[in-house]
């Protein structure tokens, strides 16, 4: 994806006060060029100062679409129990995923209104696809016959879906 600033970033966000996006830290050595631009197709990093918080900045026709998410509580989920990622449908043992919760766009989700997607817990699809990061203990092989190139828009569409539920508040 195209290079991102720390105001783009900010300014993307849809479903989070002005002072809450001005307070979400940046992934980790963002001002060091730590961010892998060319191998990923949307950014998704732990907020380094809040370790529940979870963000989402996605490319956009015009411009990118943040999401501000709750990580879940870790939940006792069997070792074996193979999960997958709704986004990048990598397959994981269940620790690889989780459940992903963005409150809605707007007065919905100050209401407290929310939606939830099964995401790779370190929330790095791209590098997955990509070949760049393997599941740990992945227990299935799912043999794709796609190209890197239709893995990659098929997960860009599931990802649109849920940016789209969240920005319909
Ligand atoms: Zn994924």
């Amino acid at each position: 994806m195209r290079e991102l600033d720390e105001k783009e970033i900010r300014d993307s966000f849809i479903n989070c006060s002005k002072g809450e996006a001005g307070r979400i830290k940046l992934p980790a050595g963002f001002a060091d060029g730590a961010v892998p631009w060319d191998d990923i197709d949307f950014l998704g990093w732990t907020d380094p100062g809040a370790p529940q918080r979870a963000l989402l900045v996605v490319p956009g026709e015009e411009k990118p679409a943040g999401i501000v998410l709750r990580r879940p509580e870790a939940v006792k989920v069997s070792a074996m129990r193979s999960s997958m990622c709704r986004i990048c449908l990598t397959d994981h043992a269940s620790s690889g995923v989780g459940l992903f919760v963005a409150p809605l766009a707007g007065p919905a989700g100050r209401r407290g209104n929310t939606v939830g997607e099964y995401i790779c817990s370190d929330l790095a699809c791209s590098l997955y696809l990509r070949g760049k990061r393997q599941p740990k203990m992945r227990l299935v092989r799912r043999e794709e016959t796609l190209t890197l190139q239709e893995r990659i828009d098929r997960a860009m569409t599931n990802l649109a879906a849920f940016t789209d539920r969240v920005a319909a508040g």
